[in-house]
């Protein structure tokens, strides 16, 4: 008798599939714009050197490895936040919010998930941008809440549908959850403006919506930490105490490390000590307790002021790296003699660019160009270097013309 006879096989992970098809195929020239990891110009993967600097760092301390608390290292949760929120939030000054340290951005997903799902008072509706990461689904429906969607992707523009956004946003009910991609959004690479997050803001509040931001990306969006953080500020200053999720996997390059925060922005102390009490009670039987390493690297880079010069220093090169490897797809797509509008390719922002490919042009440049990438036509601009990107175009002219 076998116990799990019954067990269907599941489906590949979509996007962790893409790079088992990459690995199997021997042409020289293959790309693999799949995995959203950030590649040096050699197309390598890239330690920043603020990390290597860190570790030697802890590592000459000679430091004990006792278990962390169950909200994590101290001094990574301080730095955390006042990256998240600036330094002289008023929200860190009155202490009226909780940082706890998580499993990198999809733990901390996964704990403010189940802190909903055990304590808010509203309908379980989490409300996501169209389209949205594609863990998130599974993330919330996990934890028990169910999923609603709001319009954000314009197809025929390749960028924001600002007024479906609002039509949608102004008919969910009051209390729901409202999912925003502080930056960087994916998998669409499309942010709202400034003043477009301003109108977002009255109208979320004026629905009286929770505010759950997914900060993935802090720093990668436009080089500048502070800058990518604007919303997620201007929302609290605009009066929402929201939750919050942070990685710092991309920005620091620190994937496997698994670092990451989930902060509560309370009414007042006492409700931020009570919200802190649960959360403990919440993660002490999931994983008792979150790893040291990461976070002691993250906390040493952020509070050590020469590392963490250094580390704006290399965000700022990453994002650039990227943006310039958007002008010279667009460049390579017109000397081709492409006669498509690529604007969008510039005009998007972070790791991933929706190209607007079809699902059978994205099948073409695979099979034919062994470039391998999402069904609905992301890439990754991180996977395109100076050597491969004339070849992309190439690849993408190819199959549109
Ligand atoms: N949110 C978004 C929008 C992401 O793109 C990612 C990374 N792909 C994450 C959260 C979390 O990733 P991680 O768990 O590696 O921090």
């Amino acid at each position: 008798y076998s116990w799990w006879g019954g067990v269907q096989m599941g489906p590949p992970d979509p996007i962790l599939g893409v790079s088992e098809a990459f690995k199997k195929d021997s042409n020289p020239k293959k790309m693999n714009l799949g995995v959203g990891a950030y590649r040096d110009d050699q197309g390598k993967p890239f330690v920043l050197s603020c990390v290597r600097k860190a570790e030697a760092i802890i590592s000459a301390k000679q430091l004990d490895k006792e278990y962390l608390g169950i909200g994590g290292l101290a001094e990574f949760t301080k730095c955390c936040a006042q990256l998240a929120l600036g330094n002289d939030n008023e929200v860190l000054k009155s202490g009226r919010s909780i940082t706890v340290q998580t499993i990198s951005g999809t733990g901390s997903l996964r704990i403010g998930g189940n802190f909903l799902s055990r304590f808010h008072a509203g309908p379980r509706d989490v409300y996501l941008p169209k389209p949205s990461w594609g863990n998130h689904t599974p993330i919330f429906r996990d934890a028990g809440m169910q999923l609603k969607a709001y319009r954000y992707y314009d197809p025929s523009t390749c960028g924001f549908d600002f007024k479906g956004a609002l039509d949608d946003i102004s008919k969910i009910p009051e209390q729901s959850v409202i999912m925003l991609h502080a930056c960087a959004h994916n998998p669409t690479g499309v942010d709202p403006r400034p003043e477009q997050w301003k109108e977002i803001s009255d109208l979320v509040k004026k629905r009286n919506l929770l505010v759950f931001f997914d900060m993935a990306y802090q720093g990668f969006a436009s080089g500048d930490i502070d800058r990518d953080a604007w919303a997620v500020r201007y929302f609290i200053e605009q009066g929402h105490n929201i939750l919050l999720s942070q990685s710092f996997a991309k920005n620091m390059g620190l994937y496997g490390e698994r670092v990451g925060g989930f902060t509560v922005v309370c009414g007042d102390v006492d409700e931020a000590k009570r919200v802190e009490s649960q959360l403990k009670i919440l993660i002490r039987p999931i994983y008792s307790n979150p790893p040291m390493n990461g976070a002691r690297i993250a906390s040493t880079i952020l509070s050590t002021p020469d590392l963490r010069s250094l580390w704006l220093e290399e965000v700022h090169g990453m994002a650039n790296r990227i943006i310039k490897m958007r002008e010279q797809l667009v460049a390579g797509l017109q000397k081709e003699g492409s006669t498509h509008n690529w604007q969008h390719v510039i005009d998007q922002i972070g790791m991933f660019c929706f190209t607007g490919l079809k699902p059978d042009q994205v099948e073409r440049l695979t099979k034919e160009f062994s470039v391998y990438m999402t069904k609905d036509g992301r890439i990754s601009m991180a996977g395109v270097t100076s050597g491969n990107v004339g070849y992309l175009a190439h690849g993408i002219h190819a199959v549109t013309k």
